[in-house]
């Protein structure tokens, strides 16, 4: 989210700095009192006018500290920037335009990674402009460093479930907070970025985990049992039988069945209208996040 941000805002300076420059030269043109004819206007842009450079200089000088402005007040939860919406209502995110206003659905997947299936299900993703959630287990990562930076570049959003994948209810302060932050920096150390969101292990938490993680906690409120049925057939039904919009769908990454379940379901899915977002992508558009709290859904 805030990656993609960034990366609108470099692209809108880039092209906001190419649109100066133009006005400069043409500005050029139009104060030459002899007309724009093109031999003067070329030998005027090689000589380099003092005015037009000036002024073009103070521009750029305007629009570095308008982009810096809006990265400073980029860095927490914060509505649509301006340059990534459409006169249409639509929104950039990810690489693709989504409707805020239209339904949307957050599929997860846990345990991983694991490039085999994570790399299926990022395929069908990918060509049905969906984005997902893998909530990765710190200690695999190193293991499975492509399929990380993939899922970092193509606009996925890659969440934190602990360095071992220890129930977080058995352990000490201490060693939840452990537990959390090594996985940030194993996930930081491909990418250069942090998870932002947790998930517990098992959803098993009590006061000492919550007093711990100082992240949002993302929880689920549609469970495909897919750990436990590893039938693909009965992950797809428990998904279309009462999927609605803001749902949170919780998978698991490790196994083949999941990989067929996800395959079907994502243009199933896209079929019924739901737009297929990560959780972050979700929450922007249905009240943000708040560090330490609890998230079981994002319904309207
Ligand atoms: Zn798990």
């Amino acid at each position: 989210m805030r990656r993609n941000a960034t990366q609108v805002k470099r692209w809108t300076t880039i092209f906001l700095t190419a649109a100066c420059m133009l006005g400069a030269t043409l500005m050029a043109y139009a104060k030459d009192p002899t007309g724009p004819a093109l031999e003067a206007g070329a030998a005027q842009e090689m000589d380099g006018p003092a005015a037009p450079e000036e002024e073009n200089q103070a521009e750029e000088a305007q629009e570095s500290q308008e982009a810096q402005d809006g990265a400073v007040s980029d860095g927490q939860e914060t509505p649509p920037q301006p340059e990534e919406s459409r006169t249409d209502g639509l929104v950039l995110s990810g690489g693709r335009y989504l409707d805020p206003n239209a339904p949307m659905v957050a599929l997860t997947f846990d345990d991983g990674p694991y490039a085999p299936v994570g790399n299926r299900i990022m395929d069908s993703m990918e060509q049905y402009d969906g984005r997902c959630t893998f909530f990765v287990v710190g200690d695999r990562v190193a293991s499975y460093q492509a399929e990380i930076l993939r899922m970092y570049q193509n606009g996925h959003e890659i969440g934190n479930h602990t360095y071992n994948h220890k129930y977080l209810d058995k352990l000490s302060a201490e060693q939840v907070r452990n537990q959390v932050e090594l996985c940030r920096q194993a996930v930081a150390s491909v990418t250069g970025e942090a998870p932002a969101l947790v998930r517990l292990p098992g959803g098993r938490k009590n006061g000492t985990v919550l007093a711990n993680i100082p992240y949002p906690i993302i929880m689920w409120n549609l469970d495909t049992r897919d750990w436990k049925t590893r039938n693909a057939s009965s992950s797809i039904q428990s998904v279309l039988g009462g999927v609605k919009d803001g749902d949170i769908i919780l998978m698991h990454e490790l196994y083949n069945a999941s990989g067929d379940a996800a395959v079907a379901l994502i243009p199933a899915l896209k079929e019924r209208g739901f737009q297929l977002v990560t959780v972050s992508e979700l929450a922007r558009f249905r009240g943000g996040l708040q560090n330490g709290a609890v998230y079981y859904s994002f319904g309207r």
